[in-house]
């Protein structure tokens, strides 16, 4: 820290990212990208169109991502607002809807990023933990006078609540903002998008860093009731109206027309976390019940840390957050049917050196 920084900058925590590793090549089972490249749709729109017009700023509203999506969800515009990444979304959130005298809700095992926010827009924040299991109840949350933010599935666990328990918090109290993250819907999870038209304090967040194939792309969008799509959109507007680049609008246009690949991504995804969990479940892994693009396992006898080092030191790269109540965990992105028979191997190879 410079002695120019203030002493309110001085307190942040930053968010740690997890590993992109520039020295080598790894089996990359460790930020939950997708293991394919983005649609060829999106390929030919940017390198065939857009690239072209990059002397141009890009539209403010993305009003051709925007249509794009709400013909996709069959919704209006003012339902729908554009973000540099999910995260630009929640953190466009957190600014708008919590305060002073207005604290934000969210579960001791989530998001790390919930925390940055909350510090850095210098918001009290309420922890709620996790029941046994990793299970999320409701209940913990139907009194706060606060807003609620719940990843669904929630992260880094794979884990799912009904979108009932999301509708009892929304009825609960009409002037509570309940923020879904729903970063990981694609890959076998119940959107809460059903509930979208009847409840206008209900805002879904979500991201095509993961089902599309557009991590590097930074393409992720708010879905909610126009005030609430407004609210965030007059923060948008107040930080940086260009937040989405040309080349992304155009991709995300693309990624979101190609269903018959996002169908073909999402559905290899989940055939192989199928195989991958059972395979684990042999090597002497628990793996908690996932509809996400990755898995939380922990073995019976080999602790968590040492697995992931032993693994990135053979070539393999895997999540492992040093925090209380996780440390036990791996968490492990579905990669491709390759990528998961060389983890696989892998752990066979290190467990029988045990
Ligand atoms: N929400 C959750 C739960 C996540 O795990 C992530 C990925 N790090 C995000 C949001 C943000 O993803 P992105 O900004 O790439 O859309």
């Amino acid at each position: 820290m410079s002695r120019f920084l203030t002493a309110e900058a001085s307190i942040l925590s930053p968010y740690t990212p997890g590993e992109q590793p520039q020295d080598q090549q790894y089996v990359k089972l460790n930020t939950n990208e997708s293991p394919f490249p983005p649609s060829p749709r999106v390929v030919k729109a940017i390198s065939k169109g857009e690239i072209q017009r990059l002397n141009l700023y890009p539209d403010p509203d993305c009003t051709k991502l925007v249509t794009a999506l709400a013909n996709y969800y069959d919704l209006k515009s003012e339902n729908i607002v554009l973000g540099n990444g999910s995260d630009e979304i929640l953190a466009f959130a957190f600014r708008a809807f919590c305060g002073k005298g207005k604290p934000v809700a969210y579960s001791d095992i989530t998001y790390g990023f919930y925390k940055v926010w909350a510090k850095l827009y210098d918001l009290e924040s309420i922890v709620v933990p996790l029941r046994d299991g990793f299970e999320l109840n409701v209940d913990d949350y139907m009194d706060l006078d606060a807003t609620i933010v719940i990843a669904n599935p929630n992260a880094p666990t794979g884990r799912q609540i009904p979108i009932a328990d999301i509708q009892r918090l929304l009825e609960k109290d009409p002037d509570r903002v309940v923020i879904v993250d729903e970063a990981y819907i694609d890959f076998g999870g119940e959107s809460c998008l059903p509930l979208l038209y009847r409840y206008d304090n209900l805002l879904i967040v979500q991201t095509m860093s993961k089902s599309r194939s557009l991590a590097g792309g930074r393409v992720g969008y708010g879905l909610g009731s126009p005030a609430l799509i407004s609210d965030i959109t007059r923060i948008k507007y107040s930080f940086n109206p260009y937040n989405l680049n040309r080349l992304s609008i155009a991709a995300g246009v693309a990624a979101v027309e190609d269903d018959t690949y996002f169908k073909a991504c999402t559905g290899s995804v989940m055939a192989v976390r199928s195989w991958t969990v059972s395979a684990l479940e042999e090597l002497g892994f628990t793996v908690v019940p996932s509809v996400a693009n990755f898995i939380f396992a922990t073995h019976d006898t080999k602790p968590a840390k040492e697995l992931y080092q032993t693994l990135k030191s053979e070539g393999v790269l895997v999540r492992w957050f040093d925090a209380p109540k996780i440390d036990n965990h791996c968490r492990i992105t579905i990669g491709s049917m390759e990528q998961m028979e060389i983890l696989v191997e892998t752990l066979e190879r290190i467990l029988e050196g045990e």
